[in-house]
């Protein structure tokens, strides 16, 4: 086996032995490769199970949380879906594997252009990257039948819940600090909303406004 395969292999079983058993999530996490969201350095820790320093102070997402929050989701072909958070735009690739559309919003401008010129190299034409302040979700498109928050707010923000079809689910991390963050899964009903508790996290938070240029 060469070096290569391997490493793919020790990733799927790291992805596997951290709950991520989803048939579908990890041939999307096998076939799409992680590396090519990674500059400079750190590609050849691109099969670590961490996260990993991107541009503009962000993170790349641990691969066994990218995996757990996509299984949440529970994707199916025909969905349109948001991701609050495009940072590499490595969560966005996974999700336009398994869904119909992908639309992805970064408050950064470059990591919006970095992902976008990725998206195009990898050939994922199903994607579309937007640099905007995502707490406002993205009204002309809406609504969607799932939405991925990648960037942790105290609360789900208002018009994200709004913003969500009836039967949707909306899976983000919530906390009111930069340490102490649950994972949460918001299903909308015809009269409501259902929160469930997926697990504990660390994410980056979501911050108003755009990004200074960098
Ligand atoms: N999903 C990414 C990792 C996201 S890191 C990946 O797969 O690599 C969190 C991202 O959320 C950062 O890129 C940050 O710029 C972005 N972010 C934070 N607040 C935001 C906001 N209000 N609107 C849009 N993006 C935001």
């Amino acid at each position: 086996m060469t070096a290569e395969a391997e490493r793919k292999m020790q990733f799927l079983y790291a992805l596997r032995s951290r709950g991520v058993t989803d048939a579908a999530v990890l041939n999307a996490m096998e076939r799409i490769d992680r590396a090519a969201f990674i500059r400079h350095y750190f590609t050849d820790r691109a099969y670590d199970d961490m996260p990993l320093p991107i541009a503009c102070g962000q993170t790349i997402s641990q691969p066994s949380v990218v995996g757990l929050m996509t299984q949440a989701l529970q994707l199916s072909s025909r969905d349109k879906v948001l991701e609050i958070g495009t940072g590499s735009g490595y969560q966005a690739a996974i999700l336009s594997a398994l869904a119909r559309r992908v639309y992805t919003i970064d408050r950064h401008r470059r990591l919006v252009r970095e992902a976008r010129e990725v998206f195009e190299t990898l050939g994922l034409a199903n994607i579309t990257a937007f640099v905007a302040d995502g707490s406002h979700g993205l009204a002309e498109q809406a609504p969607f039948d799932r939405i991925l928050v990648t960037a942790a707010a105290e609360d789900p923000p208002g018009p994200l819940l709004a913003q969500l079809k009836i039967g949707g689910i909306m899976v983000l991390p919530v906390g009111q600090s930069d340490t102490v963050q649950s994972l949460i899964r918001v299903t909308r009903t015809e009269t409501g909303f259902d929160y469930d508790e997926l697990r504990s996290v660390r994410f980056v938070p979501l911050v108003e406004g755009l990004g200074r240029e960098t």
